[in-house]
């Protein structure tokens, strides 16, 4: 193997950068040549492939985002779509993809290996740390970080004015990261799409802890748990308290990567090449990843087979520090 390809695919997250970085560098250190693909599999269909040198990936690790773009492809979702990237992949003379991504671009790998059979590696950046296999995916922490510095500050209001707040967090259909910034943060309640939760208990409960003293609240929702407007509403009437909804949005996909999002980022990078470079032309695509502290790689199949579970243990203990 002499030519190999990086390339970002799905939602953006801090330290896709130090990614790239990281592969570029050492697969130049390991003799390979390399190209970047512009705008994930929709680059990938047309062809949109740029030669990488050392100095391509210079001043990067601490910016957000992507310098290679990303994008969602329906097209490569379709048998044809792929061919037309396989034949892009040909024409360059492309032996080996790097994939940066999250489960979907994990998916789409081990669709287009289906249809040819080239030597993949995935690289797990997703802030919702929602692929199976590793315990943590690059992006995570710093999404983390950015959720705490503005629940902080809105904590500062529902303290102030006694209000009770609902702060939406990213997580459509899971809830890795609500579940940790609602630790982390000290709220009093965390809504997951996970766990099922009743809202009558929450509003005794509420009122039950304003009894106490307790006059602020803070409910960390993930986006996928419900209508947050909808549950204000419904804790409104049922208590009688002023609750507030705040959406935090796209600023927790953004952002300068923190340490731990750069450290694995660059270990993970690495790895990936190193295993790259040992893999045959058909040996089934694998993911790097990091449990217990070691970095790892896996079968994509892994991941492809098995459901990453949401921590309950964590969970319940979230809740005793919340009485
Ligand atoms: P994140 O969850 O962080 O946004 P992701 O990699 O899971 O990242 P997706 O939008 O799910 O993001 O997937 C990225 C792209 O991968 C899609 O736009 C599509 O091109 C491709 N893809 C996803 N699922 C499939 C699939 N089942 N078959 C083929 N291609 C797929």
């Amino acid at each position: 193997m002499e030519r190999i390809a990086v390339m970002t695919s799905g939602g953006d997250a801090p330290g896709m950068n130090a990614c790239i970085r990281a592969v570029v560098r050492s697969a130049i250190y390991y003799g390979f040549k390399v190209f970047g693909v512009r705008r994930g599999y929709a680059g990938l269909i047309g062809g949109e492939i740029i030669p990488m040198e050392l100095r391509s990936v210079s001043g990067i690790i601490n910016l957000g985002g992507t310098i290679l773009k990303t994008a969602r492809c329906e097209e490569f979702r379709t048998k044809e779509g792929r061919e037309k990237a396989i034949k892009v992949i040909k024409d360059n003379n492309i032996e080996g993809l790097v994939v940066i991504g999250g489960d979907g671009s994990f998916t789409a790998a081990g669709q287009l290996y289906e249809q040819y059979k080239i030597p993949i590696v995935g690289i797990p950046v997703t802030i919702d740390n929602d692929v199976c296999g590793t315990d943590y995916t690059v992006g995570f922490d710093t999404a983390i970080n950015t959720a705490l510095e503005a629940i902080d500050k809105i904590r500062d209001t529902a303290f102030s004015h006694e209000r009770i707040f609902i702060i939406e967090v990213m997580g459509r259909k899971r809830g890795f990261l609500a579940l940790e910034v609602g630790l982390a943060s000290g709220s009093e309640i965390v809504l997951l799409p996970e766990v099922k939760y009743d809202l009558d208990v929450i509003c005794e409960s509420i009122l039950h802890n304003r009894e106490k003293g307790k006059t602020s609240y803070i409910i960390i929702m993930a986006e996928g748990a419900g209508n947050s407007f909808a549950i204000a509403d419904q804790i409104k009437k049922c208590t009688g308290f002023e609750v507030k909804v705040s959406i935090i949005g796209y600023i927790q996909r953004g952002g300068s990567p923190t340490a731990r999002s750069r450290k694995i980022a660059s270990l993970f990078g690495i790895h990936a090449v190193q295993v790259l470079k040992d893999m045959q032309e058909s040996s089934n695509p694998k993911i790097v990843g990091i449990r217990e502290e070691k970095i790892i790689d896996y079968d994509l199949e892994y991941m492809l087979k098995n459901e990453k579970k949401i921590d309950k243990e964590l969970y319940e203990l979230a809740q005793i520090l919340a009485i």
